[in-house]
């Protein structure tokens, strides 16, 4: 199975997506949100770096991201493909991934791009707020996280549509509906090999 970068604005649904297409292919799965609450838990250097920035809805440094993703990605079983999901999120990020994999003789595979309506997420997240209590699920820092999500993250787009990897799927109520798309996509994806 290719590599699967899962994209799109903050509680576009990432995380819940990427945790089925794990179970139905049996790919592994790299969050980097996860990631970095995890350091931050462990009270590690890249923690106190990240949980200051985190709060405020703004990105860690790339060099800092970019430094740990390849000492995970070689962690993860090998064969069966890897979700990215939250990464990359700005140009520099994913021309690092790119050459990560190449250095590997891996392939990016496909871009899957979540696209919500901005009233929605902001509904979401501010219920998944109540539920888990995200430090960052609070509505100043979701607005800037919409902000740095347009600013840094949205131009990618452009980017993965030029790597011939795009794939979009719209919001159309309902996460089975959703799902029903993406398994569909790729389920013909595996078959063409
Ligand atoms: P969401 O997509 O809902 O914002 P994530 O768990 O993916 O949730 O990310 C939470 C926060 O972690 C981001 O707002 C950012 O501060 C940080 N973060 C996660 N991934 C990256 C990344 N690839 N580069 C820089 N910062 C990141």
């Amino acid at each position: 199975m290719k590599n699967i970068i899962i994209f799109g604005a903050p509680g576009s649904g990432k995380g819940t997506y990427s945790a089925e297409i794990k179970e139905r292919y049996g790919m592994s799965h790299i969050s980097t949100g996860e990631v970095l609450r995890a350091e931050i838990g462990r009270g590690t250097e890249l923690g106190k770096t990240a949980a200051a920035l985190i709060d405020k809805g703004q990105l860690v440094p790339d060099e800092l991201i970019i430094k740990i993703l390849a000492d995970i990605y070689d962690q993860q079983p090998m064969g069966r493909g890897v979700i990215f999901d939250g990464f990359p999120r700005t140009i520099p990020q994913a021309e690092a991934l790119k050459e990560m994999l190449a250095e590997r003789g891996h392939d990016m595979g496909y871009m899957i791009e979540l696209v919500v309506d901005e009233q929605t997420l902001m509904q979401r997240l501010l219920s998944r707020a109540a539920k888990e209590g995200r430090t960052d699920d609070n509505e100043d820092t979701i607005k800037a996280r919409f902000d740095v999500y347009h600013q840094q993250t949205e131009p990618l787009i452009k980017w993965f549509e030029k790597e011939g990897m795009r794939h979009t799927f719209h919001w159309e109520g309902s996460k089975e509906k959703m799902l029903e798309g993406i398994f569909d996509f790729l389920d013909r994806m595996r078959d063409n090999g």
